[in-house]
């Protein structure tokens, strides 16, 4: 069975034309904030080859064409290599990413395994299957990565499924921990990078309209979308609506964390503190807490400018 492909929206005004300035200004936009976290974190060398996961969704498509154009006009040289998982879901359109990849003119692995039925016959009816599942897949790519001579290994993840995952950690988890932009895989092997990092979502949803890329359906294997990291993720929209920059500083808090101002003994020696001590931040106790500034000195990677246009 051939799945339909959801409908690609239609580009609303804003990015209505691939040589529309508006259009131009949000892909140089993504592309700049690609380049800024690539070069904040180390993320691509000269020599490396990297494994850029797709999806077939919205996220994987806007990393794939960021880091392909960033590739064009880097000083340093690298490999890209696109794959994708074809996990047997029902439904799942295996042509769409082999011709997308084809027509693009990327290096390509498809890897076909179907831990779809795995899934289905090792968890109960009605129980979430998420975890097994990602943990089947951690293990598809790391061997393909392995194969392919991969030293990264790029996701699709955004400064918002990086806030999301830092209010789930703080709400259910009682751990001030979001999703780094930087890891190494849990088999020690290989280093996984987020490239999207610093990007938001809507101006990847925005962007990914107006390239009309062949969306995957991401509900093929049925599961519903966890409900808790729905409720964030309503939460961050909601303040993201009547809180303009909140979410900006929410992201920028992450990159300015001050240990003797938390509670975390194993990060700062309360016990050991003495007048004697110094601390990033002095003694504020008593006073209104200054807040931070927001924005950043400008960064040069890849030619690309962080300041604003
Ligand atoms: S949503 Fe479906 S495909 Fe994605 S991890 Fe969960 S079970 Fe797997």
């Amino acid at each position: 069975m051939t799945a339909a492909l959801a409908p690609v929206q239609p580009a609303d005004t804003a990015t209505a034309g691939r040589h529309s300035n508006t259009f131009l200004r949000l892909k140089k936009k993504l592309e700049r904030s690609v380049g800024e976290a690539i070069a904040d974190y180390n993320m691509i060398g000269d020599g490396d080859t990297v494994l850029v996961c797709v999806s077939g969704g919205k996220d994987s498509y806007t990393l794939l064409s960021c880091l392909l154009a960033l590739r064009e006009r880097a000083p340093v040289d690298f490999r890209i290599v696109a794959m994708n998982l074809d996990q047997k879901q029902p439904g799942f359109p295996d042509h769409v990413l082999p011709a997308y990849f084809e027509s693009i003119g990327v290096e390509y692995r498809i890897v076909t395994e179907d831990t779809y039925s795995i899934v289905k016959d090792k968890i109960p009816e009605g129980k979430t299957t998420c975890s097994l599942c990602s943990r089947l897949r951690r293990g598809i790519i790391y061997r393909t990565a392995t194969e392919v001579g991969a030293t990264r290994i790029a996701l699709g993840h955004h400064r918002d499924d990086i806030l999301e995952t830092l209010f789930l950690n703080m709400f259910f988890g009682g751990k001030i921990k979001a999703m780094p932009p930087k890891l190494v895989s849990d088999d020690g092997r290989h280093v996984v990078i987020r490239p999207l990092a610093y990007c938001a979502e809507n101006d990847i949803a925005r962007f990914a309209r107006a390239m009309e890329y062949p969306i995957i359906p991401c509900n093929l294997c049925g599961s519903q979308e966890n409900a808790q990291r729905r409720q964030i993720k309503a939460m961050l929209q909601g303040w993201a609506r009547d809180y303009p920059g909140r979410i900006e500083s929410l992201a920028t808090s992450l990159k300015n964390v001050v240990p003797s101002h938390l509670a975390d003994a194993r990060l700062f020696d309360f016990a050991g503190l003495t007048r004697q001590t110094q601390v990033e931040e002095g003694d504020t106790a008593f006073d209104p807490p200054e807040l931070p500034r927001m924005g950043g000195e400008t960064v040069r990677f890849f030619g690309i400018s962080s300041g604003e246009d």
